[in-house]
């Protein structure tokens, strides 16, 4: 894939880059690993104001930052104004905790032997995070945040239709006050990646993107023995039960579907409702969804842009065709319209079977499928019958049901009565083939710490 801005919108290139040599990539990381060195010896007050200084870059250069993405990748310029500002919370969020993360931890001496023991969360080096473009900058920030206030430096190979998201990501820590390598972007395709997590220097990768690039990395890094955090795709039940609002959940509904064009891992995408309530859900979501203003971007009022790729959108587009030749029903969409740019309208589709590709199959763009099902048991079991596990979302207002969806969705996270969403105060990941270990929280902050047992006798 060429290192490139393209509007979405219009199918316009706009720009184009070189990929970096492999001598050029060699110095990059030099470069960090003498970085990791430099900020061992900073204090977390140092790096902390150094953080805050870039929430406060953000916060400062918002609009500008945020039609960039717009221009790169066709999400809403409020949805991209909102990432921004979500992103300097994170920052703040970080520099305000990293201590507390990052604290000795004693443990009971006696019963170790010890005078003294305890655990030391210390950094590990340069990480190399492989991102996506869909939330471009939000996928960034929440690496490099807890990562960079840890001590370890970041080399971010960011997806290649967002070069100019991912050089305003070095600029802006830099011009934060981090050493110079302490982040560093590298223009690079996917090929490069071997070359990098090879390095010596370099001691662990954290990816956000298809399942085909965890394999990969994961099998790079298996022969190298690095840690690595996958956050993959998913295909995220949202299970309407009897008692629910109904008008909330299908009003939440949409937006968890068409939030980001519809591309987005934690998305909604597989509408599962109970029999009882069925023809009165679909009804309001499908009219919700027939109502959203697909258009410019850039213009306030639109809900829906183009996707973020002409690739992107045929594949959407082919799932939902051999839907219907298997003889689903589209109740609203489903055609893409003419002329130029990369548009997908809000659809939903109903009727899915097994043999289906919706049925198994993540779809990455505004596409609803809906499925009937009788019971509790059936809605649980619909909802963990796909190969991922990322979120979930279960609208009841019985509690009894509440709790076992809690404890019966196989998923990473489980939202009841409510969207899919991150957090800085929650741990976020998933399990199956949406990936291993978490961002976010401590915990994300721990995963490229090695946390060492001290014991004095
Ligand atoms: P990819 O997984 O291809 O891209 C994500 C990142 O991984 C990019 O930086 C990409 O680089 C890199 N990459 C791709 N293949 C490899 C590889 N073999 N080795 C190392 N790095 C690699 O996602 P796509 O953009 O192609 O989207 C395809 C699907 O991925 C979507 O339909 C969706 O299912 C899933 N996805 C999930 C996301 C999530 O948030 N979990 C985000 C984006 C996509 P480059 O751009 O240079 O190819």
């Amino acid at each position: 894939m060429p290192i490139a801005t393209t509007n979405p919108a219009t199918g316009q290139v706009l720009k184009t880059y070189d990929p970096m040599s492999a001598e050029q990539i060699d110095a990059a990381i030099e470069r960090a690993d003498l970085a990791y060195r430099q900020l061992g010896r900073t204090t977390l007050d140092q790096r902390a104001g150094w953080m805050n200084a870039a929430a406060d870059l953000l916060d400062a250069e918002r609009d500008e930052i945020a039609r960039i993405m717009t221009t790169e990748m066709g999400k809403t310029y409020a949805s991209a104004k909102a990432e921004v500002t979500k992103c300097a919370t994170a920052a703040r969020f970080y520099a305000a905790h990293a201590a507390e993360f990052l604290a000795d931890e004693p443990a009971d001496a006696a019963a170790v032997s010890a005078a003294r023991a305890f655990v030391r969360y210390q950094p590990i080096g340069p990480v190399l995070a492989v991102m996506p473009w869909n939330f471009p900058l939000w996928q960034v920030m929440r690496f490099a945040a807890p990562a960079l206030m840890a001590g370890n430096t970041g080399l971010l190979k960011h997806a290649s239709n967002v070069p100019q998201t991912a050089l305003l990501l070095e600029d802006l820590f830099r011009r934060a006050g981090f050493p110079e390598g302490a982040f560093t972007t590298l223009l690079v395709g996917s090929e490069a990646v071997d070359q990098i997590l090879s390095d010596p220097r370099v001691r662990a990768a954290t990816l956000t993107g298809s399942e085909g690039a965890g394999r990969s990395i994961a099998q790079i890094a298996g022969r190298e023995l690095k840690k690595t955090v996958l956050e993959l795709g998913g295909s995220d039940p949202f299970v309407v039960m009897p008692s629910a609002d109904l008008d909330k959940a299908a009003e939440v509904a949409t937006t968890a579907r068409c939030q980001n064009n519809g591309q987005s891992c934690i998305a909604a995408k597989r509408f599962i409702v109970h029999a009882d309530v069925f023809d009165a859900f679909a009804e309001k979501f499908a009219a919700n969804m027939a109502a959203l203003r697909v258009g410019d971007p850039m213009d306030e009022q639109t809900d829906v842009g183009p996707l973020a790729s002409e690739r992107g959108r045929d594949e959407v587009h082919a799932q939902v065709r051999d839907a219907v030749e298997k003889g689903a029903t589209v109740l609203v969409g489903g055609e893409p319209p003419a002329g130029d740019g990369w548009w997908y309208p809000p659809t939903v589709v109903t009727g899915l079977t097994p043999e289906m590709r919706m049925w198994h199959e993540e779809v990455f763009g505004p596409v609803a499928g809906l499925f009937r099902v009788s019971s509790y048991d059936e809605a649980i079991e619909v909802a963990n019958g796909t190969t991922f596990g990322l979120g979930s979302n279960a609208w009841t207002r019985d509690e009894d049901e509440q709790a076992r969806f809690a404890t019966d969705l196989d998923a990473g996270n489980v939202f009841i009565n409510g969207m899919t969403t991150s957090f800085p105060e929650l741990p976020f990941g998933g399990v199956k083939n949406s990936g291993y270990g978490r961002e976010l929280s401590a915990l994300g902050m721990r995963e490229f710490c090695n946390t060492k047992t001290v014991w004095v006798g």
